[in-house]
């Protein structure tokens, strides 16, 4: 036994490449030697040590800590370590194929910690999924999630719709024990809509939506606590133009309006979360690089030689993303709460990856670079009401890291070279994880 003790020390003095096949999941880590990014937004600690003990953070601090009873030592010189990335907008079935376990694998292997999913096509498997998670019988971020979208109009393979109130009151309580809160989208009936956000405010739920037959400010004078795509689904403020693709429409828009205005003030005073999900559209951009060059070695054997990227209606993408940037940068001004949702659906945006682009991205709307991470992490928390918890490197939160070989507050596209995390104090290998994840995003049966 003592044999195989100093053996296991040996190894993860190696680096902490080794650990992450070899750490035991109790194990007490100190981490130290690297610069810390709180997730506060505060200025960068240079030198600094973060004891995890059960799990959690036990401290923080600046320079080297002593070495704790029975902790294991870890040297991260060099590195940068930041609080696990929250994606406010994630599913685990691109391309409509339901594929939990590569997904959750992709995103933890980024820096994803903890997942909102927001709306499955297949609720009741996300939900088994997310338990096996928690059961430590799978590997991924922690999910919360909304189970089943609230939609309106008739049932497609996607979404079972509710069409009455009551209709929207039953499916609410069959799931209300089961997820953390409601995602409302495109044709939800006003009537529905009203009904099921009374009865999940109630209940603490969080609530929110894609919309687009509810205004975005009766949806915010009534409550609601988020707003997914930004600008892009801001209906009441998109002129309607005959004969116009709603891209191109969107890429007229006006945004100095008093009404825009109003809506953004109500946004802030209300701490009404705006998660603009520019990586997804990103995605149908012909013209925008992708940031995984090699994203299609993820996809099965018939998905790969099959898929190409639907690319459509290119004139109107650059004024696209310009409004969601100057919308975004008026929410910035005014101190609203950006989050990062990156809605993975398209494989060339790959899951994992596309956080880290969504980070770079809202820094070209304006934000800082520690004010992109904080979007990533603390502001995430606090959107989903777990701050508490996580979103930040403080003592007492669980011990959800990510080491990046880099410096993302000097440059964010460093933010994209992680090397490991840390989830509840257990370490995982990115290029590993990355690596058993080649190949795995499937057909499903039933579509190949
Ligand atoms: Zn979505």
């Amino acid at each position: 036994m003592k044999f195989f003790r100093i053996g296991f020390l040996c190894v993860v003095a190696l680096s902490l490449f080794s650990l992450a096949g070899a750490q035991n999941a109790s194990e007490d880590l100190l981490l130290h030697g690297m610069r810390i990014i709180d997730g506060t937004g505060k200025e960068a600690i240079e030198n600094g040590s973060i004891y995890i003990k059960n799990g959690r953070i036990a401290a923080v601090s600046e320079g080297k800590m002593d070495l704790p009873k029975g902790a294991t030592a870890i040297d991260l010189s060099g590195k940068t370590v930041l609080p696990g990335f929250v994606n406010m907008h994630a599913h685990f079935w691109p391309l409509d194929q339901p594929n939990h376990r590569t997904v959750a694998k992709m995103m933890l292997a980024g820096g994803i910690t903890t997942a909102f999913s927001l709306g499955d096509i297949e609720p009741e498997k996300l939900y088994d999924f997310r338990m096996k998670v928690k059961a430590g019988e799978e590997i991924g971020p922690t999910i919360y999630s909304v189970g089943p979208y609230f939609q309106s109009g008739p049932a497609s393979k996607r979404f079972r719709t509710v069409n009455t109130p009551e209709e929207a009151l039953a499916l609410y309580e069959k799931w209300k024990d089961k997820i953390d809160g409601i995602k409302f989208y495109v044709f939800i009936k006003p009537e529905c809509f009203e009904a099921v956000l009374k009865a999940a405010q109630k209940d603490g739920k969080i609530v929110t939506g894609h919309l687009s037959s509810i205004k975005t400010e009766d949806a915010i004078d009534m409550g609601i606590n988020g707003l997914e795509h930004g600008i892009w689904t801001i209906e009441e403020l998109i002129p309607k133009i005959e004969g116009t693709g709603n891209f191109c429409r969107i890429a007229s828009m006006n945004l100095d309006t008093s009404a825009l205005d109003r809506i953004i003030d109500k946004i802030v005073e209300k701490e009404v979360y705006v998660s603009p999900t520019i990586v997804p559209m990103e995605a149908l951009w012909k013209d925008q690089p992708d940031f995984v060059p090699n994203w299609k070695m993820y996809l099965g054997d018939s998905l790969r030689l099959k898929y190409n990227p639907p690319y459509s209606s290119q004139q109107c993408m650059p004024g696209l993303f310009e409004k969601q940037k100057a919308f975004l940068q008026k929410v910035y001004k005014k101190g609203g709460l950006i989050v990062t949702g990156t809605d993975p659906f398209y494989p060339n945006t790959p899951p994992g990856f596309d956080i880290h682009r969504e980070m770079i991205a809202l820094t070209e709307a304006g934000l800082s670079n520690m004010d992109a991470i904080k979007a990533a992490t603390l502001n995430g928390a606090i959107a989903l009401k777990k701050e508490k918890d996580i979103g930040s490197i403080e003592k007492g939160k669980l011990a959800n890291l990510v080491v990046i070989a880099g410096r993302p507050d000097l440059d964010i596209a460093e933010v994209a070279n992680v090397i490991s995390v840390i989830k509840e104090g257990k370490v995982y290998n990115t290029a590993q994880l990355r690596n058993e994840c080649i190949g795995g995003i499937k057909l499903s049966k039933s579509s190949k």
